[in-house]
């Protein structure tokens, strides 16, 4: 077989394989088909971007984006690759079917709906393939975070070219959408190569949200270089990228809704910077290659466990330490549920699975990372000391007995108040409402002991992001599906509880 080697340091200027790609491109090379299951940053596209220097004939290289494609044809491009895109954007497109048609491509990119079509498949059986390489191949998996329909049409597709070898990539696949990905697209259990997913230089903190801008505020100051925080509207973009800039950190704003040379001109100030802080929706940071972010906060909670991973993962990619913080709060539980329930029946169990890993993952008073890890497959043996729960910056409490004082005091009261009401009750705080209701007289009336007071906040946020308790359309605390278990004593109930020096509010000005 040919030898890669010189092949890599001539036209991409490597000088050596970084993890399993040496792995991959023999697969593929020899013509196997693979599922290649590998981090942000591993280097995925030079899996079939060298092979496609080397094979004879085309690689189609179908990706779920445009702006994606445009920037991976302009890297291919600059190290002398013959590659075009071929979507509804480009002009040029009779110009690419005839270079196709001529042997004159290494690459083709094109979109998954455009490579489904049958005008598509005619065009490839007039032209030389030497291999059909699926980027973000998770989006063919119900089970993925991010299915698209298209993607399905993929699998017949190559079916028409059984002799064309298949590389699928992606970042993101929990064990059960890796399984899926290969019977889509028609790849042996086998043929799957999986990268190491930790990323040791990445810090993992996870708290509760209260003064977000402040919150991020104190992470930004503590974090001189340059960062990215997600928000999940692009008027919060727009809000916290205005308030952050009282830190004296430049900042800037980017979502889908900016006038195009205006979100081009922040993603280039940002990617110049050293400094600088960019508020952005998760449509930030695809394709990016930006080694020196230090750090990556998320304003709310991300869609799933992959997409956080992924979202983390652009920070530190020069190997240096990293920050990676979440700020979470009850109330993206709750939205993310009734999502769920408006998403298609046979979707839903998916959907809720997945709601679960990422509470798991914000609840858990153990290490950050070994649950991050598990997630992706990985067995790791011990804790990282590199996440908040291992550093100590926070420790975890029992709280079940609390938890079970404030569902009864939930339930005595009728199902019918607020948070701030029932622990009033649970702390027998009289008010003119508390003798009104009568609830005085109730057996919940005053039973938190004072050390129990500091957990009430902890828990009903607990609560709430397990759907033990839900919020009723006028604010009041009605049971959920998880309250049972609790109240059975067949669960228990952890809360972080941060050290009483880090309560203090530190004083970054920021209104
Ligand atoms: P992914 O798609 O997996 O997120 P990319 O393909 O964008 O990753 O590659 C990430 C970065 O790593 C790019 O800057 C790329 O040039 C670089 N890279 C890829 N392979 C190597 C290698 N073997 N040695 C050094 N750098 C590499
Ligand atoms: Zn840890």
């Amino acid at each position: 077989m040919l030898d890669p080697l010189p092949i890599l340091s001539k036209v991409f200027g490597f000088p050596a394989f970084r993890g399993v790609q040496a792995d991959v491109v023999e697969r593929v090379l020899a013509g196997e088909r693979t599922l290649a299951v590998m981090p942000t940053g591993a280097g995925k596209s030079l899996c079939y971007q060298l092979p496609s220097v080397m094979l004879e004939g085309t690689c189609v290289v179908v990706s779920p984006l445009i702006a994606l494609m445009h920037d991976q044809l302009r890297a291919a491009t600059a190290v002398g690759i013959r590659a075009a895109t071929l979507t509804s954007v480009d002009e040029n497109r009779a110009e690419t079917i005839a270079r196709l048609k001529a042997g004159d491509l290494d690459l083709l990119y094109v979109a998954p709906e455009r490579a489904s079509g049958t005008h598509f498949r005619d065009l490839l059986m007039q032209t030389k393939l030497s291999l059909f390489a699926i980027d973000e191949a998770h989006c063919v998996s119900e089970w993925g975070h991010d299915f698209r329909p298209d993607y399905r049409l993929l699998g017949p597709l190559m079916e028409a070219f059984p002799e064309v070898p298949r590389l699928a990539l992606t970042a993101t696949a929990d064990a059960h959408t890796r399984a899926d990905i290969a019977k889509q697209l028609g790849i042996p259990t086998d043929g799957m190569i999986v990268s190491g997913f930790d990323r040791p230089n990445i810090r993992y903190s996870i708290s509760a949200r209260d003064t977000i801008a402040r919150q991020i505020a104190d992470l930004i100051a503590a974090n001189p270089g340059p960062g990215i925080v997600y928000a999940q509207t692009r008027a919060a973009t727009e809000k916290l990228a205005e308030q952050l800039a009282r830190t004296g950190r430049p900042t800037r704003a980017y979502h889908a809704g900016l006038d195009p040379a205006i979100r081009a001109r922040n993603q280039a100030d940002f990617v110049a910077s050293e400094d600088m802080v960019i508020c952005a929706t998760v449509a930030f940071g695809m394709g990016i290659d930006k080694p020196d972010v230090r750090f990556v906060a998320h304003a709310g909670l991300p869609k799933s466990i992959e997409a956080y991973y992924q979202e983390t993962g652009r920070a530190g990619r020069d190997g240096d330490p990293s920050v990676a913080h979440l700020f979470w709060g009850a109330e993206d539980f709750a939205r993310a549920r009734q999502r769920i329930g408006e998403v298609e029946p046979e979707r839903q169990a998916g959907e809720r699975t997945r709601l679960a890993a990422l509470g798991a993952l914000v609840e858990t008073g153990g290490c950050r990372r070994r649950i991050l890890l598990k997630h992706f497959g990985e067995n790791p043996t011990e804790d990282c000391g590199n996440c908040d729960n291992c550093l100590g910056s926070s420790d975890a409490v029992d709280a079940t007995e609390t938890a079970r004082k404030f569902l009864s005091a939930v339930f005595r009261t009728g199902q019918l108040f607020g948070a701030g009401y029932i622990e009033q009750v649970l702390l027998g705080q009289s008010t003119e409402r508390s003798l009104t209701n009568g609830h005085e007289a109730l057996s919940v009336w005053g039973i938190a002991t004072a050390d129990e007071a500091a957990l009430v906040k902890p828990v009903v946020r607990a609560l709430l992001l397990r759907d033990a308790l839900r919020t009723n359309a006028h604010g009041g605390l009605e049971f959920g599906p998880g309250a049972k278990p609790l109240l059975k004593g067949e669960a228990a109930l952890s809360v972080i509880v941060p050290p009483k020096r880090e309560r203090r509010r530190r004083g970054t000005p920021v209104a």
